[in-house]
């Protein structure tokens, strides 16, 4: 089971990933929480990405491919795995075909940027379990609801940072769909239903594909 998940930022990709991850038992893979931790331990990656997820720019396609190759290395990912967040570009998607062919399914989930917006400047993080609600559904907005630990806002979560990432999104990512739908793989989800109703249908595509 070898998956990519595509959207745009505030699409609940991550949320969703993660549960569909752990739904068919391969590891959840997300490029961004992958840089996010090497910007918070100062490795060599990390020093390279953080001025682009700072900006909501795109890390050149050569680190990330490396970071993604090195990772698909692993003995967690031999029976398959979700990527989330990867590929973003159709270099990406060409050098991921160079690793593991093609994926066996692409999940695009779709929202549109009105929404985006909305979900994303209320957007908040755990420092902890590193899990993402949004303020109007939290009771403190500075506290996980389900770990107790700190919640903080994404530096990249900010109004002008968020413009400039669904641009970048729109201009780079977004010719990925075509990609995968010329290639009979991708699965066009509509995000903009409930949590619930999104990860239902995304099993149920996937399962209609298996
Ligand atoms: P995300 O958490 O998926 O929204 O990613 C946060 C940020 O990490 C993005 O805005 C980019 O700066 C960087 N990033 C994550 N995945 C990639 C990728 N596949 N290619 C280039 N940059 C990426």
């Amino acid at each position: 089971m070898k998956l990519v998940f595509l959207g745009p930022p505030g699409a609940g990709k991550g949320t969703q990933a993660g549960k569909v991850a752990a739904h068919y038992g391969v590891p959840h893979i997300s490029t961004g929480d992958m840089f996010r931790d090497a910007i918070g331990k100062g490795t060599p990656t990390g020093l390279k990405a953080k001025a682009f997820l700072d900006a909501g720019a795109l890390v050149p396609d050569e680190v990330v491919i490396e970071m993604v190759a090195e990772r698909l290395k692993g003995a967690d990912c031999r029976k398959g795995y979700l990527l989330d967040g990867f590929p973003r570009t159709v270099e990406q998607a060409k050098a991921l075909e160079d690793i593991i062919k093609a994926p066996d399914a692409v999940v695009n989930i779709t929202v549109d940027d009105e929404r985006l917006i909305g979900r994303l400047t209320g957007r908040r993080m755990c420092t902890g379990c590193k899990g993402t609600y949004h303020i109007t559904r939290l009771k403190d907005p500075g506290v996980c609801p389900d770990c107790g630990a700190a919640l903080i806002q994404r530096e990249d979560d900010r109004e002008e940072t968020i413009k400039a990432r669904l641009a970048v999104y729109h201009q780079k990512t977004s010719p990925l769909t075509r990609y995968y739908a010329d290639k009979g793989t991708l699965c066009t989800v509509d995000g903009g239903q409930t949590p619930e109703a999104v990860r239902e249908q995304i099993i149920a595509v996937l399962e209609s594909r298996a």
